[in-house]
């Protein structure tokens, strides 16, 4: 009795084991298709001073929208396209998309001045495989040159582990990109391994406070020491800091009472798609008057 529950388990978990492995198999494949089928695109997500609440940046964020599996989050496809060999082309879509949209918001209807999309800057976030691609440097230098694309108007984001992986090419491509001028910056700080040599082996220009401190440092004394420890690593360092997962006006006013730079999160926008991002820019323009009174509030 006892030996056919256990033969039946097993049984359970490998069928379980083959479907997940189906699962992913058929991501795999619509995946590869995707590009070319026009399945993904970007959304948009504002960055702000802390303040003044100036419009400063977006970040580009994947977003894939398959006809057959529905819409996919990033979490969930970024690994498959990783482990797969695609997040170089797709991860040269995503910078080629940013930059000639960077460009066409040079070009939008003036109004009375500049449109508030004309002087941002653009981050997009790179994978490990495409930091150790010899070709990186050279693709975003002509990248840069074909679009007529400023560099230090974009921005390359990075995850701790990504440059730990292979932390003496990831030196030499880094110091390689910030020679072409552009912006660089530590994704999800604080969640991998924060060791402050590569801090200061690399030209780093900001440090985002991973959003699972943010969200909660106003209930938990945890959360607040650690984003607070960032800040002041990050200052003695002469970095940014940018908190990103800003979801309520009494975080987004504390961080700016802790010199917290920047702030990026729902409270002030969710990822856009384009069109409701320039109409999200054109109004905030319009509330910014008072939008930087409430945040000024406590300083
Ligand atoms: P990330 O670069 O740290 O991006 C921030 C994520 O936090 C985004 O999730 C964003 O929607 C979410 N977020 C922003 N504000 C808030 C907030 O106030 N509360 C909460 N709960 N979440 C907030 P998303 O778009 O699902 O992207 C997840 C991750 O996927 C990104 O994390 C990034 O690591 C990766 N990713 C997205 N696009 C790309 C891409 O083009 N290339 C690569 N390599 N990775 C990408
Ligand atoms: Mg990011
Ligand atoms: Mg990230
Ligand atoms: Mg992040």
């Amino acid at each position: 009795e006892a030996k056919t529950t256990g033969r039946d388990m097993a049984l359970f978990y490998s069928m379980e084991t083959d479907l997940r492995a189906v699962a992913r198999q058929t991501m795999e494949q619509q995946l590869r298709r995707a590009l070319e089928r026009n399945e993904l695109s970007l959304h948009y997500q504002p960055r702000l001073s802390a303040k003044g609440a100036r419009l400063l940046g977006v970040e580009a964020l994947l977003r894939w929208n398959s006809p057959v599996l529905g819409a996919i989050p990033p979490s969930e496809f970024i690994p498959i396209a990783e482990e797969s060999g695609m997040i170089r082309a797709i991860g040269g879509w995503v910078l080629q998309q940013a930059c000639e949209q960077w460009v066409r918001w040079q070009a939008l209807p003036q109004g009375q001045g500049a449109h508030p999309l004309a002087d941002v800057s653009i981050s997009v976030n790179l994978s490990a495989a495409q930091l150790s691609d010899p070709a990186l440097v050279s693709d975003i230098e002509a990248l840069l040159a074909r679009t007529g694309m400023p560099a230090h108007r974009l921005e390359l984001e990075i995850t701790e582990s990504q440059l730990m992986d292979n932390a003496h090419a990831a030196a030499q491509q880094l110091a390689a990109l910030k020679a072409l001028g552009v912006q660089l910056s530590i994704d999800d700080f604080g969640t991998g391994y924060s060791s402050l040599a590569y801090l200061k082996r690399f030209d780093i220009d900001r440090l985002k406070v991973d959003k699972s401190f943010v969200r909660d440092m106003l209930t938990n004394p945890a959360d607040m020491a650690i984003t607070r420890a960032i800040i002041a690593l990050g200052h003695t360092l002469g970095l940014r800091i940018v908190a990103e997962g800003v979801e309520d006006l009494a975080t987004a006013q504390v961080l700016g009472a802790l010199d917290c730079e920047e702030l990026q999160g729902y409270y002030f926008s969710r990822p856009l798609p384009l069109d409701h991002l320039e109409a999200w820019a054109l109004q905030h323009r319009l509330l910014q008057g008072a939008s930087l009174r409430t945040l000024d509030a406590t300083s």
